[in-house]
């Protein structure tokens, strides 16, 4: 028997990696399930996979979901969220401020904190970042933001090594007078030799670049009403909004 169907409503998203604004539609019960599997996953890979799933679920507009940006996951799940369930939510922490008793005795306050979230307007920070990096007048790169697939890339390396991977994987194009390179076209290999074989300055403008990647950061001031601490919430990352 052919039940009905509810039609889906579709929304728009401006996403900083792309010029035109995304189409999506909201999730519904399937899709927040698994993103309730995403939050409780302890592994990055069950988390990434489940994630990856609901994005490709609910694009209406045509996008390699495994090279996006986390930056635009993060967005995009913030504008999910809204669109199916409410514009607004909350998260509760507990005050860990120490108080004194009557009886002298120090104890954490142990008040409950609501602290407020509006997902369409989490603010973006680090989203100036310059993406074209010169090396010298007629060489240099153009960058992108890392993906969750580079963050897989880098699980199980050791410091300096997932440093110089990860500049290598965020690498978008390499230009010089007379062409321009898609790092797509060449294997991991050939791009962390091409890093290697920078100067240690123009290596180090790269690593700013990643590091300091743009991120959906909300933070909030709360004064605990029972203790009156001042309290300066940070919010980040899928498990902070949907924890
Ligand atoms: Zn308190």
């Amino acid at each position: 028997m052919k039940l009905p169907e509810m039609k889906h409503p579709q929304y728009e998203v401006q996403l900083l990696s792309y010029p035109n604004p995304i189409k999506y539609r909201p999730f519904t019960v399937r899709e927040e399930m698994i993103l309730r599997m995403a939050v409780e996953a302890k592994d990055l890979d069950s988390t990434v996979n489940a994630l990856k799933q609901v994005v490709e679920n609910c694009l209406v507009s045509e996008i390699d979901v495994d090279n996006m940006a986390i930056v635009d996951m993060e967005t995009l799940f913030l504008h999910l969220r809204a669109r199916s369930i409410g514009e607004t939510g909350s998260q509760f922490f507990k005050c860990k401020n120490e108080v004194t008793t009557t009886e002298g005795q120090k104890k954490e306050c142990g008040m409950l904190l609501e602290v407020p979230i509006k997902y369409l307007e989490v603010p973006v920070i680090n989203n100036n970042a310059e993406r074209n990096i010169k090396f010298s007048d007629d060489m240099g790169v153009t960058m992108k933001f890392p993906s969750y697939k580079v963050a897989k890339e880098l699980i199980n390396l050791e410091q300096e090594e997932a440093e110089v991977t990860l500049v290598a994987l965020c690498i978008d194009k390499i230009f010089s007078s007379e062409e321009v390179f898609n790092a797509d076209d060449c294997t991991l290999e050939e791009l962390v030799e091409f890093v290697l074989k920078l100067h240690t300055d123009k290596y180090e403008k790269m690593k700013e670049f990643c590091f300091n990647a743009p991120k959906n950061q909300l933070t909030v001031q709360k004064k605990c009403a029972r203790c009156e601490y001042e309290h300066s919430f940070t919010l980040e990352g899928i498990q902070d909004f949907f924890g």
